[in-house]
C-alpha cells in the first residue's frame, strides 16, 4: 500500500475536527506502542471519530483511496494486531472517544454500549443495575469492549458464562466499504440464516469495524466462596476440577492453576503472599458461586481422601478473596521483572493439561536446560499460558533469539493434542504466517474467500490474521 495523500488525511481529519486528529508523532506515541512494545507503528494520522457515522464516512474515504486503517480500542492486545505497520502508510482509526453506556436493559438482562466502553466500566454499569457482565480479565480497566470481542477475549470465567462470542447478542459493524450493517438485536434466538455476528467476532478488525454491541447480562452473584488449594500436580487439579464441578452442582465460576515458581516471580516482586503456609509444586484458585454453606469444605475432604490436595484456605472476606485474585493477575506482570519472556496461549482438551505440561516442559528444558518454564493459567477451560522466562543471568536479547524454537516445541505439544495455539489472545501478527501450517487447505480457503467478500480492497487492519 501507499502512503495516503495529504488530501486524503485532510478528508479524513475533517470528518472528526482537528480536535479529534493526531499528526505530531509525540503525541501519537502511546496508540503506536503496542502492549510489549514488539510490534511499535508509525502512521500519518490517528483519528478519534466520536460517532457511528463518522466511523462509517473515514472508512469510505478509506475505500475510495485505498488507505490502510487499523483499529484500535484499548492497545491491551498482546498479538501486534492493534498497532500500525512501521512503513507509514496505514491510518490508525482509534474508538478511544466511543465510550457510552448506551442502555442497560435488567428486564431483557442486556447492556447497549459503544465499543470503545471500557470493560470495567461495563462491569460497573451492569452492578448499578443489579447485574452481572461477567466478561473479566487483569486488562479490564484499559481494554474496550469492540477490542474485547473482535479478539473473542476469554479471561477468568469463562468456565461459567463463556467468552466474549458467548456474552454478545448483537452488533453495529462499519463494512469495508463505510456501510452501516445495524445488528444491534437483543435476541436470544434468531434462526433467520446466516450468523453474521459470529463472522465478526474474533476478527481482530480484518473484516469490519465494531462499533457497538449488545451484550448479556446475568444475575449478580450474592455470595462466592474462593479458595487457593495445594494440590500435588496438574492431574490432581484436573481431578479437582472434576469434583468441584460435581459437588458444587456446576456452580464453579473460575478455576486457575499455577505452579510454585509463578508464587516465587509473584512474592519476589509484589506484596503478595502465598495464603498457605506450606509450599507445594501446584496450587488451584478457584471460585464458586452461591453455593450452600460449607460446599468447598465438602470439595476439599473428597480431593484430600484421593490425595488431589493437601492444604487450602477459603477467603473470609472480599479483602482475602482480592489477596487471592491479585496473586493470580500479577503474574504477567512479574514475569517482565525477571527479564526475557517466550510467551504461550495454548489450549488443549481440559483431560490432556497434565500431558501437555509434562511434555512441553520437558521439550523446552531439553531445548534449554536452564529455562525456567512457568505453565499457568484458565485450567478449567482446557487454556494455559505457558510462558519461558530467560535462565537467571542470561543475556535478556540472546534469550528472545530463541522465541522461534521454544514456540516450536510449546506449539508442536499443544497441535499433537489436538489443541490451538491461540486460545485466547488471537493470531494478530505474531501467529499470522502460522495459519496456513494450522489449518486444512479447505479451512484456510474459506477465511481468505470470507476476506475478500467482506474487505476486497485488502484495507482493514491488513498483514494481520492470514499471511499477506
Ligand atoms: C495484563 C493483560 C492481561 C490479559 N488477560 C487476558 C485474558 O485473560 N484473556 C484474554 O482473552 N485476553 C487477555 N489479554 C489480552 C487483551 O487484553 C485482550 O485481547 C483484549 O480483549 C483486547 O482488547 P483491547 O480493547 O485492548 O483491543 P486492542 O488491543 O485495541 O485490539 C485488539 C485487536 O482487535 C482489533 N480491534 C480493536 N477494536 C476493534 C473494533 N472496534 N472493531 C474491529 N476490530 C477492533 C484490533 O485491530 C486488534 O487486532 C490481556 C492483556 C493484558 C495486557
Amino acid at each position: 500500500m501507499t502512503k495516503p495523500s495529504k488530501d486524503t488525511l485532510s478528508r479524513m481529519i475533517a470528518v472528526v475536527g482537528e480536535r479529534n486528529a493526531i499528526t505530531d508523532a509525540a503525541d501519537m506515541a502511546r496508540y503506536m506502542k503496542d502492549w510489549r512494545n514488539h510490534y511499535p507503528g508509525v502512521s500519518p494520522l490517528v483519528v478519534r471519530p466520536g460517532s457511528t457515522e463518522e466511523v462509517s464516512r473515514i472508512v469510505a474515504i478509506a475505500h475510495d483511496t485505498g488507505t490502510a486503517i487499523v483499529p484500535q480500542s484499548g492497545n491491551t492486545g498482546l498479538v501486534g494486531g492493534s498497532t500500525t505497520s512501521a512503513d507509514g502508510t496505514q491510518v490508525l482509526l482509534s474508538l478511544d472517544r466511543m465510550q457510552r453506556i448506551i442502555e442497560v436493559d435488567a428486564t431483557d438482562y442486556t447492556i447497549t454500549v459503544e465499543a470503545g466502553a471500557i470493560l470495567q466500566n461495563i462491569q460497573q454499569a451492569a452492578e448499578q443495575a443489579d447485574r452481572l457482565f461477567p466478561l473479566s480479565l487483569a486488562a479490564q480497566g484499559m481494554c474496550r469492549i469492540g477490542g474485547n470481542l473482535s479478539t473473542n477475549a476469554g479471561g477468568l470465567n469463562v468456565l461459567a458464562y463463556g467468552s466474549a462470542r458467548d456474552l454478545c447478542l448483537g452488533l453495529e459493524v462499519v463494512l469495508s466499504d463505510g456501510r452501516i450493517w445495524n445488528g444491534l438485536r437483543k435476541l436470544r434466538k434468531d434462526n433467520t440464516g446466516y450468523d453474521l455476528r459470529d463472522i465478526f467476532i474474533g476478527s481482530e478488525g480484518t473484516l469490519g469495524i465494531i462499533t457497538a454491541a449488545v451484550l448479556k447480562l446475568f444475575p449478580r452473584p450474592r455470595a462466592y466462596e474462593t479458595a487457593f488449594v495445594a494440590v500435588p500436580s496438574p492431574q490432581a487439579a484436573v481431578d479437582l476440577l472434576a469434583i468441584t464441578k460435581d459437588l458444587s452442582g456446576n456452580r464453579a465460576v473460575a478455576f486457575e492453576l499455577m505452579p510454585q515458581i509463578c508464587l516465587d516471580f509473584t512474592e519476589k516482586h509484589t506484596a503478595c503472599r502465598n495464603p498457605l503456609a506450606t509450599r507445594s509444586p501446584w496450587y488451584v484458585l478457584t471460585e464458586l458461586a452461591d453455593t450452600p454453606n460449607g460446599t468447598f469444605e465438602r470439595i476439599f475432604e473428597a480431593a484430600v481422601e484421593r490425595k488431589l490436595a493437601s492444604d487450602a484456605v477459603i477467603a473470609q472476606s472480599e479483602a482475602q478473596r482480592q489477596a487471592m485474585w491479585d496473586i493470580r493477575e500479577q503474574m504477567p506482570d512479574t514475569q517482565r521483572l525477571e527479564g526475557g519472556s517466550i510467551k504461550g496461549d495454548i489450549s488443549v482438551p481440559v483431560s490432556r493439561i497434565a500431558q501437555y505440561i509434562e511434555e512441553a516442559t520437558r521439550g523446552v528444558l531439553d531445548y534449554m536446560p536452564a529455562a525456567r518454564v512457568l505453565a499457568f493459567g484458565h485450567m478449567g477451560d482446557g487454556n494455559l499460558h505457558v510462558n519461558v522466562s530467560q535462565p537467571v543471568g542470561a543475556i535478556e536479547e540472546e534469550f528472545l533469539g530463541h522465541w522461534d524454537a521454544i514456540t516450536a516445541i510449546t506449539h508442536g505439544v499443544a497441535l499433537k493434542l489436538q489443541g490451538s495455539i491461540s486460545a485466547e489472545h488471537g493470531m494478530g501478527r505474531m501467529k499470522r504466517d502460522k495459519m496456513r501450517a494450522i489449518k486444512s487447505p479447505v479451512e484456510f480457503e474459506m477465511m481468505r474467500n470470507l476476506k475478500r467478500l467482506f474487505d476486497p480492497k485488502g484495507i482493514l487492519n491488513p498483514g494481520k490474521v492470514l499471511p499477506e
